[in-house]
């Protein structure tokens, strides 16, 4: 074996379905069923345009993404030196990892929650440890308590497969108890009623991190980004790839977050069609949380001791991909990316036809 040994031992992080097909309605991996803003696209085309953009791709892109930065910094009230930018926020997560987690360290994260978390912590050669929720999706004080060889924690906030939120006055309370920095993944806090940036001047432990690819119809672009204080994100800077985001992204990611009217509007939407999904499968017996973000989880009573699996199988069968988690002993469920109207409602009937089959 030529690997390390870390790597040899680690099952390695499996991402959702990426079908390259249009025969299914993706309702599986929470992209954005709306085209991006047109400005993103018109970014994109101005860079390859020899009379706008002699050069076009020939020389290296900004090292920083200072373009973004400063977009970013006026939108939300922070200095152009807080904030890092990411190819994807999963680049901006395996930064995080790599700058303060070292080999033998501890990871903290919740669970259930997003699994890349634990594969970068096996990649680090690094120890991580799970704190489940409890059945109201809180966190027990666990998550906060020091441990020995602590280094960092992630907490996704909203949280993925729940939808669900903590509190700003919670998370504040966690990031001050904790002897290591706290990172709020707010992937999904554009659908959120709040979100907890203005945090990060407050506590220089609290980081928090974004991406371009579900709230910006973007996630074919791969643009991530955090706000940190300056203190730390100098020190991350040393860790990512000198050009870690390219001349397209930067142009489009920049065009992207400078649309608030297009980010507005397509919030309405998603939050509006959310509301419908969320009663709809109520409605057919599941169990739901309140979703803050852009899918729902759902838990259905009759098979809490069976598989959801069958039901997952049926839709796919019919042409619409939904998300099957199992969680061990914490039991299986499905979540449903918030789609189109008209993708919802198709798929509610079919999960209807599917509980009459399965659940007779
Ligand atoms: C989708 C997702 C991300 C990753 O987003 P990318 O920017 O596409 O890499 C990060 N965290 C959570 C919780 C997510 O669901």
């Amino acid at each position: 074996m030529y690997e390390r040994f870390e790597i040899h031992a680690m099952a390695g992080y499996v991402p959702g379905e990426q079908p390259q097909t249009n025969e299914l309605v993706k309702l599986n991996t929470n992209e954005n069923p709306y085209r991006a803003s047109e400005k993103v696209y018109d970014a994109i085309r101005e860079i390859c345009d020899c009379r706008k953009n002699a050069s076009g791709l020939s020389r290296y892109p900004n090292p920083v993404a200072q373009s973004f930065r400063e977009a970013a910094s006026e939108i939300y009230g922070v200095e152009p030196e807080m904030v890092l930018c990411g190819n994807g926020s999963d680049d901006i997560l395996t930064i995080l990892t790599r700058t303060f987690v070292g080999n033998g360290e501890l990871l903290r994260l919740p669970r259930p929650s997003y699994i890349l978390y634990a594969s970068l912590a096996e990649i680090q050669g690094a120890r991580y440890e799970e704190i489940l929720f409890d059945e109201n999706w809180r966190l027990p004080p666990a998550f906060s308590e020091t441990k020995d060889g602590l280094k960092l924690a992630f907490l996704p906030n909203p949280n993925s497969p729940s939808g669900t939120v903590l509190s700003r006055e919670t998370i504040l309370e966690i990031a001050e108890r904790l002897p290591c920095p706290l990172v709020v993944d707010e992937a999904y806090a554009d659908f959120s009623e709040f979100h907890c940036i203005d945090l990060v001047s407050q506590c220089e432990k609290i980081i928090v991190t974004r991406t371009l690819s579900k709230a910006y119809a973007l996630a074919g672009l791969r643009f991530g980004y955090l706000f940190a204080h300056p203190n730390l994100t100098e020190q991350m800077l040393k860790v990512k790839d000198s050009y870690n985001c390219d001349a397209l992204s930067i142009a489009a990611a920049t065009a992207a977050i400078r649309d608030a009217e297009w980010r507005r509007e397509n919030r309405r939407k998603i939050l509006a069609t959310r509301k419908r999904l969320t009663e709809g499968m109520r409605k057919l017996g599941f169990s739901v949380p309140d979703s803050q973000a852009n899918f729902i989880w759902s838990v259905h009573p009759d098979f809490k001791t069976a598989s959801h699996k069958p039901i997952y199988e049926y839709l796919k069968q019919n042409g619409y991909l939904v998300r099957h988690m199992n969680y061990g002993v914490l039991g299986d469920g499905l979540r449903i990316s918030v789609g189109t109207d008209e993708q919802i409602d198709a798929c509610l009937s079919l999960i209807e036809k599917g509980l009459k089959r399965f659940n007779p």
